[in-house]
């Protein structure tokens, strides 16, 4: 048995509400939450992680992350979701080659760690053979990351060719790494194609991920009623961005038991649409944040939670002003973990769950006094706050440096990969 005890932190816990506990100890005990609680004893060869001046509070979920553009990182600047579909999706897609999936998915991965998110959902549409496929999972278990694969078949779409190789991608996920089925969905134009992505979805009980409601009002509505007329609204699935959806529908998708991704940063950057974070909790949907893709911007979780709390409380009309801290912390952790289906697993310092954590220092110009703990994970934190992470009990990143890992090579790797597609 291996134990850890985070001693003396400013602890915050997410659930069932995020709260402040006060100071207080973290035991960690075989990779899961022991305890919480003020001087909490340890048997001898606890390993004691000093939080004073830390806050402690569970690792951020993103569910919905292209994590293969870590190279890409603004390669796509003041442009709209025409120019990424169009510059990023048919140009620099194809020219990945398996090493080069790995290269970005293993730095998008240690992108997220650095900066405490511990869970993605690795939303990776860039399958073109089962070597992609390999590659993408062998990084993201490289990387010691929490992650849900979600797989976009990279076939033609036939029913026989998507069962077989989801099936094989079904077997080849272990450990932090499991499985969605990433659909391309009925608006992109292919409804032969979104129905098997649902039905094999449904056969192998995989949840399903899929870019709906983001592209106009028009095709959210005809989107959301495929589904319903084909009988499979009521498969657990993601909406992600929601943006054209009427209250009307959420209120559809919340009876089908659906939740939403909200990217508030490049729904904003690349004027897909408002996030609708407001609206979709109004209508009881679970609602989570995503960074989607760094193309165009920084898409860590500090500035996710600023966009996504600030877009709320300026909406018209006062709609938004209960929306509160509170609540933007609760989206980026334990709401988070429930979207991405691993709500048992993570999310919250529940005893029992996956100790997957973050210490944020406090002691900073731009942080301290900290009056307000949630407020400065929040609303003052950035990355740079991030001191120590942990996976699944095991520390990643410790006084502010990730410890598996020659960054070094990770990042040359990346830019060798970055700069041939880049400029091919
Ligand atoms: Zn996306």
């Amino acid at each position: 048995m291996t134990s850890t005890l985070i001693s003396g932190g400013v602890v915050i816990d997410t659930s069932p509400e995020p709260t402040v506990i006060g100071t207080a100890d973290v035991l960690v005990r075989d990779g899961r939450i022991a305890a919480v609680g003020p001087d909490l004893t340890t048997e001898s060869g606890t390993e004691v992680i000093d939080a004073t001046g830390r806050l402690v509070l569970p690792g951020f979920v993103d569910t919905h992350r292209h994590t293969w553009q870590a190279g890409l990182h603004g390669a796509l600047i003041d442009d709209t979701l025409a120019g990424y579909l169009d510059r990023v999706i048919g140009g620099f897609a194809p020219l990945f080659q398996p090493e080069d999936v790995y290269a970005g998915t293993l730095a998008g991965a240690l992108e997220c760690l650095d900066s405490g998110i511990t869970t993605i959902v690795d939303w990776s549409h860039i399958q073109h053979t089962p070597g992609h496929t390999d590659a993408n999972i062998a990084a993201l278990q490289a990387a010691g990351i929490r992650a849900v694969f979600g797989y976009a078949y990279g076939g033609d779409g036939g029913a026989d060719g998507l069962l077989a190789e989801a099936k094989r991608v079904r077997g080849a996920v272990s450990g932090l790494v499991s499985m969605a089925m990433a659909a391309f969905g009925p608006e992109f134009g292919d409804l032969e194609r979104a129905l098997n992505e649902w039905r094999v979805a449904r056969e192998l009980d995989l949840p399903v991920t899929a870019h709906m409601g983001g592209h106009g009002a028009e095709t959210a509505e005809r989107g959301l009623a495929f589904l319903e007329e084909h009988g499979i609204a009521d498969h657990p699935t993601t909406y992600v961005h929601a943006n054209y959806y009427t209250d009307e529908h959420l209120k559809r998708i919340a009876g089908h038991g659906g939740t939403v991704s909200v990217s508030p940063v490049t729904e904003t950057e690349l004027v897909i649409g408002y996030p609708i974070t407001g609206r979709a909790l109004a209508a009881g949907i679970p609602t989570s944040l995503s960074g989607d893709s760094v193309i165009a911007g920084a898409a860590d979780m500090f500035g996710m939670m600023r966009a996504a709390y600030m877009l709320e409380r300026v909406r018209p009309d006062g709609a938004g002003l209960g929306f509160t801290t509170r609540d933007v912390l609760r989206l980026a952790t334990i709401e988070g973990a429930q979207v991405a289906g691993l709500g048992d697993v993570t999310g919250s310092l529940t005893p029992g769950k996956q100790a997957d954590l973050v210490l944020l220092r406090t002691d900073t110009l731009n942080v301290a006094p900290a009056h307000d703990p949630i407020a400065a994970a929040t609303l003052f934190a950035d990355t740079s706050a991030v001191d120590t992470v942990m996976v699944a009990g095991h520390v990643v990143k410790r006084d502010g440096r990730l410890v598996d890992h020659d960054l070094q090579t990770v990042l040359e790797n990346l830019t060798t990969s970055a700069t041939r597609i880049t400029t091919a």
